[in-house]
């Protein structure tokens, strides 16, 4: 993990807690999760029905922070999450442990301090021998190297704490980063393109979408089987990559078809680029290495839209697809509308 990576996390962390405190959220290891989440905005959708809550009813009610738990983490990494949950409840198991540890020794030195200061004092008045004072001096060096190593191993239990804290961390978004991203062709997945599009959806911010879905494909399955399949849908997809610019992304929709969000362009500009993006698939050359045989008939229909205001981005889908669907008819490799 990278120093800026231990920053951010022990940041996040520093704000978690303070947040449970705030709106009284018991420190379970379920909202331990949740807020630590809430905390790194990585999932806008959680903040707001987070913030919405809490606007309405003042706190977070334990049912609300389960529900939203159950929503919004649980489903997309169920086996990190609960692994995350162990992990941190031994953690704090721990650590909780070597505090009260500590806080005893603490409470033991500061009795042995009185009591070593009233004997001193009363050595003076009492006129005690050098080797006297002596025996009481050695106890406070012995009790206080006690609290030393009772010290030094919590500060090693806070080490550990963070350095698993920071292991965690990126396991977590390793799985994250999975959960978001299509195995064949390592483009992001439908799911990431329904967090993304909401996001322009939300902060009304225009866009157009590109949908695209490669021509007759089932035939290359048949002719040359499904590996090669696969080889034809990810060189398609390192085109879509190295086509987009300016915030473009695109993402796989479905078995042979793809999404482009555009943001900040308007239907004639998205449409040239779709044009683009024809003519470069158009031009793929694959070599089957089973029979030797070159495929050149690669090709996409497209259909683009752009989206009209107060339009639900499933509208704007609807569109798109049907404009593709018509490109079908027509006789593929064509991009739709015209105008
Ligand atoms: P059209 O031009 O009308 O789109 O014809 P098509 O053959 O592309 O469309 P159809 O929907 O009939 O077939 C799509 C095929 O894509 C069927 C399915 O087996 C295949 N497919 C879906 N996902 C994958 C995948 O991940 N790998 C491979 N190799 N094939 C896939
Ligand atoms: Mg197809
Ligand atoms: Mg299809």
């Amino acid at each position: 993990m990278s120093k800026d990576n231990f920053v951010e996390s022990t940041e996040t962390l520093k704000k978690t807690v303070p947040l449970m405190i705030k709106h009284k959220v018991p420190t379970t290891p379920t909202n331990y999760a949740l807020w630590y989440t809430y905390a790194t905005q990585q999932y806008p959708e959680l903040n707001l029905a987070i913030d919405k809550h809490i606007d309405a009813v003042g706190h977070c009610t334990p049912t609300m922070c389960e529900q939203l738990y159950q929503e919004h983490l649980a489903s997309q990494t169920d086996k990190d999450m609960t692994q995350l949950k162990q992990s941190l409840t031994a953690m704090m198991q721990e650590l909780s442990h070597s505090m009260t540890d500590t806080l005893s020794e603490t409470e033991t030195f500061q009795g042995a301090l009185d009591n070593t200061f009233a004997k001193l004092e009363s050595a003076e008045k009492e006129g005690l021998s050098i080797t006297d004072t002596m025996v009481l001096v050695r106890e406070l060096i012995k009790e206080s190297s006690q609290i030393r190593l009772s010290t030094g191993s919590l500060k090693n239990q806070l080490t550990n704490a963070q350095d698993e804290i920071m292991a965690l961390r990126e396991a977590l978004s390793e799985s994250q980063k999975a959960a978001n991203e299509d195995a064949v062709t390592k483009l992001l997945n439908r799911r990431a393109f329904e967090r993304d599009i909401l996001g322009y959806q939300r902060n009304n911010i225009p866009y157009s979408l590109i949908i695209l879905d490669i021509d007759k494909f089932k035939n290359f399955n048949d002719t040359y089987g499904h590996l090669l399949g696969d080889q034809v849908l990810k060189i398609v997809a390192n085109r879509l990559n190295a086509f987009c610019q300016d915030n473009a992304q695109a993402y796989r929709f479905g078995g042979e078809e793809f999404i482009i969000i555009l943001p900040g362009k308007m239907l004639a500009s998205a449409r040239h680029q779709a044009e683009t993006l024809r003519r470069s698939i158009e031009k793929i050359s694959v070599l089957d290495k089973k029979s030797g045989q070159r495929i050149n008939s690669v090709t996409a229909s497209f259909g683009v839209a752009e989206r009209q205001v107060k339009e639900s981005y499933e509208e704007v889908i609807e569109r798109a697809d049907s404009y593709l669907n018509k490109a079908k008819q027509l006789g593929r490799n064509r991009v739709l509308p015209l105008n």
